[in-house]
This record gives C-alpha cells, sequence and structure tokens, in this order.
C-alpha cells in the first residue's frame, strides 16, 4: 500500500510536470467559464473566515517582506506597459473622483507637500533641468509663444485689477478682516479679476487661504 501510495505520488509529479501547459491552459479556461460562481465562493469563504485570514496574511506579509518587496519589483518591471494602460484606463474612469480627492489631500497636507517638493528639486536639479529641455524641445516655437502668450494675459488682467483696487480702494485703518474678525484687514482679494472693483478686505493669512482655493 505505502509503495502504491509512493508509486502514485511520483506518476502524479511527472505527469504534471509533463503536461504543465496543459494544465495551466485547463485551469484559466475553467476559472473563464465559472469566475463568477469562484468569486462568489471566494468572498463567502472570506467572510466565514476573515480574521484568520487577515491575521495569516499578515503574519505571512511580515515574514517575508523582502521577498515581496523583490517580487512586485519584479513584476512592475516586467509589466510596465501594461500596468500603466492600466492606471490610464482606471483614471480615464474615475477622473473626476480621483482629481477632487488629490486636491483635498494636498490642501490638507500643504506645508508637507511644499517641503517635500522643495527637497526633491534640489536633490533632482538635473533631471529637472532636463525635463524642461525636452518640454521645450517638445513643442514647436508657435505652441511655445503660445503658452506664454496665455500666462502673460492672465498675468496681466491679475496685475491690473490689483492695481485698479490699489488705487481706487483705500482699507479704513481699523478694518478687520472680512474672513477671521480677528486681524487687521492689509490685502484686497479679488474672487474674479474681471471685476477689479469688487474686493474683499483681508488679512494675509485668510487672503492665502482664499488664494489657495484656485490653484
Ligand atoms: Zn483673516
Amino acid at each position: 500500500m505505502v509503495k502504491y501510495k509512493e508509486k502514485k505520488r511520483l506518476y502524479d509529479i511527472r505527469y504534471r510536470k509533463r503536461n504543465r501547459e496543459k494544465i495551466i491552459k485547463e485551469k484559466k479556461e475553467y476559472y473563464k467559464k465559472n469566475s463568477k460562481k469562484i468569486l462568489k465562493h471566494h468572498k463567502k469563504y472570506y467572510l466565514k473566515n476573515k480574521e484568520e485570514i487577515n491575521r495569516k496574511n499578515k503574519e505571512y506579509r511580515e515574514k517575508n517582506k523582502d521577498r515581496i518587496k523583490k517580487r512586485n519589483k519584479e513584476y512592475r518591471e516586467k509589466n510596465k506597459d501594461k500596468i500603466k494602460k492600466h492606471h490610464k484606463k482606471y483614471y480615464q474612469n474615475n477622473k473626476e473622483k480621483i482629481n477632487a480627492r488629490t486636491k483635498k489631500y494636498h490642501q490638507e497636507n500643504r506645508e508637507k507637500f511644499t517641503k517635500l517638493n522643495r527637497l526633491w528639486a534640489n536633490k533632482n536639479k538635473d533631471k529637472i533641468k532636463k525635463y524642461e529641455q525636452n518640454y521645450k524641445d517638445k513643442r514647436t516655437k508657435e505652441e511655445l509663444s503660445e503658452i506664454r502668450n496665455k500666462r502673460y494675459q492672465k498675468n496681466k488682467i491679475k496685475e491690473l485689477a490689483r492695481q485698479k483696487a490699489r488705487h481706487y480702494i483705500k482699507i479704513p485703518k481699523n478694518q478687520l478682516c472680512e474672513d477671521c474678525g480677528i486681524e487687521l484687514a492689509t490685502e484686497r482679494h479679488h474672487e474674479d479679476y474681471s471685476k477689479p472693483l469688487e474686493v474683499d478686505l483681508l488679512c494675509k493669512k485668510c487672503n492665502m487661504k482664499r488664494e489657495r482655493k484656485y490653484d
């Protein structure tokens, strides 16, 4: 009996080795055909054994940290294009949600990001230079001048509105900030630069807060 069992085991191993491709293919087909059923089953099983599974997974991850890291890295390098494509598709489908979330996160962690950006920029000066050169090389002269012109026009409207407001709107001496009501107002804030004389009188801090909203 023991002999038979051992024989069978060896035979199975050999069989699997020889027919590896075939078995994988069959399995794949089976999964494809029954994916809903299998997923349902997995889900049920997971819900039933949630805590144990999570604990085991955690243990496994902690034990094999380096191995997992290496494997992930290898996978990412091997499937660069695939991953990129997948991310792109996901982004296209969830654009608004993602952008809103990113914006909120940035606003809430602004100081952290400014610091990180500065650090990164200091470390990667050459990279930035190269990127800027590449950006210029890729665009025609007309495109570049149009971009510059747009930026100039935008700044010009801003600057003119500010000048006009500075000239026509005097801030009363004891004027309190319209937002916080605590600090003295020192700045004229435009919600809309096309209406240069419509300003809110704010303290420096609150003005900065408002400007951030429109980044
Ligand atoms: Zn204020």
